[in-house]
């Protein structure tokens, strides 16, 4: 999501003021920091960049410094006080003002909005006018469902659903300029809701119906969403993935825990067993469907016991490239009011062995792809060896072959799967 608002702020600042992307900081009249609070980490990075640039703002006193994005959101003004030569600080659902608030910014003073207006500021960014064969597409924003140990209904505010037409539009605009791949993207993607399904949200028919719709545009052939919450994955969405190919063979749920005692503190608002039941009805119609999540480790109050069952979880499921974390207190959260009684090392203990199992279980997946020829999106040239091309198979492992004909990015080839990487897959172009 971060990544589509920087992307969203540079396009707007071009059309406005006519700024352009400078890969250099030291070279830049205005430096934007855009950034993450779901973890404490995240947040204490924030100050640390901004130490840096304050060298730059001495050498050049013209040079603006703006913070946006939920440390922006959570810290507020408070942010000039740990860093007073910050300019201009903004929220996410504020980026459209940026211009606005550059050109209110003077010397010694804070240009500062932080509010949470409506959906106006997909009105105001401009279309995405440059060639990508993946895009992200923001279909909503916030989240209201307040689990225990995330800060993001405090942040991004609660959930709200862009309007169906305008979504559709930007797919169809997304499409004429080359792209194939669109990702749905939002706190919580289940909760989508256009006027026509407001009864029918906790059925997931406000994001079925989305995908439905966007599969038909001409050239759209796969479509991804991401971040889904397991309490709304209902029939309806569970029912795309029989009789729309381009939804993607991958789906990404986060569990959080293997533990009901846990899922409960973390007021997840759902069961391993209603978990497991949307997992067996996805394998029920796609067999060979991936699934990955997101784990917190460490969650006050996890005992043992607890921890095991996270473990027996990912065991059962069999989960592809997963995300997992050291639970971390965030600010305004309940979670953060527990009684926190497992020691850090034992909770980096109980990570390190989370992760090595879900590492073996993703490195036995792209193993067992070896010798399978896989349909693939030719995303761009490989990183790190240019006269290669890069693509993503449909359960989004790289897959680098070699190949330097540029005309095939944004094209499907198959690849003969012929390596499996540490981090990506090499293949070999089947004619
Ligand atoms: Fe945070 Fe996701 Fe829970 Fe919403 S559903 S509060 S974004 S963890």
């Amino acid at each position: 999501m971060n990544e589509y608002d920087s992307k969203a702020v540079g396009d707007l600042l071009n059309s406005t003021h006519g700024f352009e992307i400078s890969n250099n900081p030291e070279d830049a009249d205005l430096i934007l920091l855009n950034t993450c609070s779901i973890r404490e980490k995240a947040e204490e990075k924030v100050f640390h960049e901004l130490g840096r640039w304050k060298k730059l703002k001495e050498k050049n006193p013209n040079l603006k410094i703006g913070v946006g994005g939920c440390v922006a959101s959570q810290e507020g003004e408070k942010i000039a006080k740990r860093a007073p030569f910050v300019d201009l600080v903004f929220g996410p659902q504020t980026i459209h003002k940026v211009p606005l608030l550059l050109d209110s910014s003077k010397e010694n003073s804070l240009a500062i909005d932080i509010s949470f207006p409506k959906t106006e500021k997909f009105d105001v960014i401009p279309k995405k006018n440059d060639f990508s064969p993946s895009s992200f597409v923001s279909i909503m924003e916030g989240c209201n469902k307040y689990c225990s140990f995330c800060v993001v209904p405090h942040t991004r505010g609660h959930e709200i659903s862009r309007p169906l037409d305008d979504i559709l539009e930007e797919v169809k605009h997304l499409s004429n300029k080359g792209t194939r791949e669109i990702v749905f993207l939002g706190q919580n993607v289940n909760a989508y809701k256009d006027s026509e399904t407001l009864e029918n949200k906790k059925k997931g028919l406000g994001l079925a119906n989305l995908i439905r719709q966007s599969a038909e545009i001409e050239n759209i052939d796969r479509i991804r969403f991401t971040t889904s919450h397991p309490f709304e994955f209902g029939e309806e969405l569970i029912n795309v993935y029989k009789d729309v190919p381009e939804l993607v063979n991958h789906v990404h749920l986060p569990l959080q825990s293997g533990s009901n005692k846990i899922l409960k503190l973390m007021r997840r608002r759902y069961s391993i067993k209603s978990y497991i039941e949307i997992i067996e009805k996805l394998k029920k119609i796609r067999p060979a469907i991936s699934i990955s999540s997101d784990f917190i480790v460490g969650f006050p109050g996890e005992t043992q016991k607890d921890f095991k069952a996270t473990l027996d979880v990912v065991d059962e499921v069999g989960f592809d490239e997963s995300f997992s974390f050291v639970y971390s207190p965030r600010p305004n959260t309940t979670a953060k009011e527990m009684e926190d009684l497992v020691t850090y090392e034992e909770k980096k203990s109980r990570l390190y062995k989370l992760q090595e199992k879900l590492t073996n279980n993703a490195q036995r997946i792209s193993r067992r792809m070896v010798g399978k020829v896989e349909r693939c999106l030719v995303t761009g040239v490989s990183k790190k060896d240019p006269s290669e091309l890069q693509s993503r198979t449909e359960n989004n492992r790289v897959v680098n072959f070699g190949d330097s004909d540029d005309s095939l990015i944004g094209k499907f080839v198959d690849l003969e799967i012929v390596d499996s990487r540490s981090n990506s897959l090499r293949g070999v172009l089947v004619q």
